[in-house]
């Protein structure tokens, strides 16, 4: 592969900033998939990560002292941070306004969940424009320009109106909508358009892929030369190249830490205080695409359906707060933990209470130990980009027990399809039905389709995920095209 030097841009840096305590601020690394599989390669290529610090401008540290915490960063991480600073209104209309109060409800098809405000729009094209300025200032043309996500989809647009030449990219982590749905998107052209001024738009799935290009022909009439895992886009001047390139983990990470004692102790604490009976699991961030009260419904039909359960399995649901402070996910809070009483109510006997709830993010050990040890997932989001957690569950299942139940609207599922048990997640009773299903499967079964999950994750790691990306944008070449 050619060797450019990367740039990569996307909303957050991959650092925390802190202020510890006498008002002293620190510095840590992200953590997280996407910094894992991007940072060797960044350092490799003399790399840039562009984004925002995840603070107010008026609330971060001045100057100087932002530059030196960066640079401190830099040494560390290996490759250069660059900052862009958003004020308090920007974050309000840009991000938590149309990323995430249009966008992206409506590519999870909640249409009815999107505030079409005017307002968010301007200020979204403003600090796209913003992120396209700083990528001008970092980076030279001969560079590759690797744009994330839903929150900086003007980003390449940007560029071209400020007569900048450089090759880019876009991955699309979340889903792309179908056309009945995209198309109430008052900005739908503008989107579609903006998209399009990428050399390279990646999807997790085929089926976003279809979907984008079903509204490209639609909006834009476009010829769309199609092959098996690419297609070309003819616009009127050049070509863009689309393609599903499902996201993945670092597996062997995963694996790895599995089979730490750390590991393993916590995993046999958890089941000796849960004796003599299957453990079920459930790990979500407090979002509604996540399906979190039809999940615990069904799991109370199923305990109402199947007496032989009752007793036997528990659900430990964790729930891992998220845009705290917005009303809609407060209200989601408050439903998720009026169902949790309902049933715990209905069916606690002395000694069994059929759901753990926890709200809280938890160390990675602990997360480890639930994954390694439950003989359960249930992953059943009611629309999900890819959905890592199903993929983490299976690499550190190294026993070779677990089940997974995974929703068919998960990315995940067009790549797991085959030995997870797929379920609709809006259809309680086979949830119901399908949670049994699991809960009386034979190990010889349950391993024979753990492994065969296992091997498919890791053979598609997240390593392979950014090669092949990199390889079909900087080459401008689909030889090795990932499946999706
Ligand atoms: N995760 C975490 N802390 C926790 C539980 C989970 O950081 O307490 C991580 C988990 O390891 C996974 C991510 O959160 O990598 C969730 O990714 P997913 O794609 O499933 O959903 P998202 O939250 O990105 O929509």
């Amino acid at each position: 592969m050619e060797t450019r030097r990367l740039a990569v841009i996307s909303n957050r840096l991959p650092i925390v900033l802190k202020k510890a305590k006498r008002g002293k601020w620190e510095i840590e690394p992200g953590s997280g998939g996407l910094v894992t599989a991007l940072g060797p390669v960044l350092k490799n290529r003399d790399g840039i990560w562009i984004g925002w610090v995840g603070t107010n401008a008026e609330e971060t540290p001045a100057g100087p002292l932002l530059a030196d915490l960066l640079s401190r960063g830099t040494r560390e991480t290996g490759y250069s941070l660059k900052p862009v600073n958003l004020s308090r209104d920007e974050v309000k209309k840009y991000y938590h306004g149309f990323s995430n109060e249009v966008l992206w409800p409506l590519f999870h098809d909640l249409f009815s969940r999107c505030r079409f405000d005017p307002a968010y729009w301007t200020c979204y094209e403003q600090v796209n424009r913003k992120f396209a300025q700083a990528v001008v200032q970092n980076t030279e043309e001969s560079d590759y320009v690797w744009v994330q996500d839903y929150q900086l989809i003007l980003v390449g647009r940007e560029l071209k109106r400020l007569g900048i030449k450089r090759r880019t990219g876009f991955f699309l982590h979340i889903p792309f909508p179908p056309l009945d749905i995209f198309l109430k998107l008052p900005w739908r052209f503008e989107i579609l358009e903006a998209l399009l001024a990428y050399d390279l738009i990646g999807f997790q799935t085929v089926r976003d892929l279809r979907n984008f290009i079903g509204c490209v022909r639609a909006l834009f009439r476009y010829k769309v030369m199609k092959s098996r895992y690419m297609s070309r886009i003819l616009l009127p001047d050049r070509e863009t190249l689309v393609g599903a390139f499902p996201i993945s983990i670092d597996f062997n990470e995963f694996e790895e830490l599995a089979r730490t004692d750390e590991v393993a102790e916590a995993a046999w604490i958890l089941h000796s205080n849960l004796p003599n009976r299957q453990l079920i699991l459930g790990v979500d961030r407090l979002d509604y695409t996540k399906g979190i009260p039809e999940r615990l419904l069904a799991f109370g039909h199923a305990l109402a359906c199947y007496p032989d359960m009752r007793k036997k399995v528990t659900l430990i649901q964790v729930v891992v707060p998220s845009r705290v402070g917005v009303e809609e996910y407060g209200n989601l809070k408050q439903e998720i933990e009026r169902i949790v009483g309902e049933i715990n109510g209905k069916f606690t006997e002395i000694g069994w209470m059929p759901i753990h709830y926890v709200y809280r993010s938890l160390p990675r050990q602990e997360l480890l130990a639930y994954y390694k040890t439950c003989e359960i997932a249930l992953v059943t989001p009611l629309k999900d980009g890819m959905n890592l957690i199903a993929k983490e569950y299976c690499a550190s299942n190294i026993e070779e027990k677990g089940v997974l139940i995974l929703s068919e609207f998960a990315g995940a599922a067009s790549q797991l399809y085959h030995d997870a048990l797929l379920v609709n997640p809006y259809d309680r009773r086979q949830v119901a039905d399908t949670i049994h299903t699991a809960f009386v499967m034979e190990y010889e079964e349950r391993q024979i389709r753990m492994r065969r999950l296992r091997r498919s994750i890791r053979k598609h790691d997240i390593i392979k995920w950014v090669n092949s990306f990199l390889q079909a944008g900087i080459a401008q070449n689909l030889k090795d095209f990932p499946q999706a």
